[in-house]
């Protein structure tokens, strides 16, 4: 994570109130990871005062361009819009763990994950859990609850817990899980939701 002053490449319109920007990246701030963010001061003036926050869209490891597309929504984004190619930006990032996939490869399936990929995923999710330390974590998807949990892994709490971490298991949201109904999944994420109120309340 780097504090540094890039510059705009690019802040095009996509659609209706959303735009893409690129900016130059510092290669000393690392290369960003799905799912991480950067956050912007977008002028240097006491309104808006307070750095916004935005995904990652796109990164060029070899031009060293990062991309965020983002919704005008208040006096924040209001101001982004109207930042031009060569105005300079201030930017903090990369920010945040990223998405936490058992297996970080791209596949057409859970089929297609390897049992040693599984295995060696399962180890870098208990090595974040020690690391991170969260009160209550929660698997999506039985396949990798399983490669960590064990065989028996199933919706609902999971009484051992991961590494400390109270947890629980749902489903996989995606349609090409067909053993539970879009019904079966819904309940999942209300009984996780009064579960959290339990095990890790605000
Ligand atoms: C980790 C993270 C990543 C984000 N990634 C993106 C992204 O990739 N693209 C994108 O368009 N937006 C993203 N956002 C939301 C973005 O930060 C806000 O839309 C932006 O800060 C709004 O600033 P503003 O001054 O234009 O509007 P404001 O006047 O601050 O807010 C306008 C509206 O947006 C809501 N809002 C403001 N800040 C947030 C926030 N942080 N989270 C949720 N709602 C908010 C307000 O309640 C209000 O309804 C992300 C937010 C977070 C926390």
């Amino acid at each position: 994570m780097k504090h540094f002053e890039s510059t705009v490449i690019a802040n095009q319109p996509i659609c209706d109130g959303w735009q893409e920007l690129t900016l130059c990246w510092n290669r000393l701030s690392g290369t960003p990871a799905p799912g991480q963010f950067l956050t912007i001061r977008v002028a240097q003036t006491t309104t808006p005062l307070l750095r916004r926050p935005f995904a990652f869209s796109g990164f060029d490891a070899q031009q060293m361009h990062a991309s965020i597309i983002y919704q005008k929504r208040g006096p924040a984004t209001e101001v982004l819009t109207g930042k031009a190619p060569g105005e300079a930006i201030d930017l903090i990032g990369p920010l945040g763990i990223g998405f936490t996939d058992v297996a970080k490869r791209p596949t057409g399936g859970v089929a297609e994950v390897r049992e040693a990929e599984w295995r060696a995923g399962a180890e870098r999710i208990r090595a974040l859990v020690r690391r991170l330390r969260p009160r209550a974590i929660c698997f999506v998807g039985l396949r990798g609850a399983r490669a960590v949990l064990g065989p028996g892994a199933r919706p609902g709490p999971w009484p051992e817990g991961l590494e400390g971490a109270a947890c629980f298991v749902l489903p996989a949201t995606s349609g090409r899980q067909a053993t539970y109904g879009r019904r079966e999944v819904l309940a999942g994420f209300r009984a996780l939701a009064r579960w959290l109120e339990e095990v890790a309340p605000p």
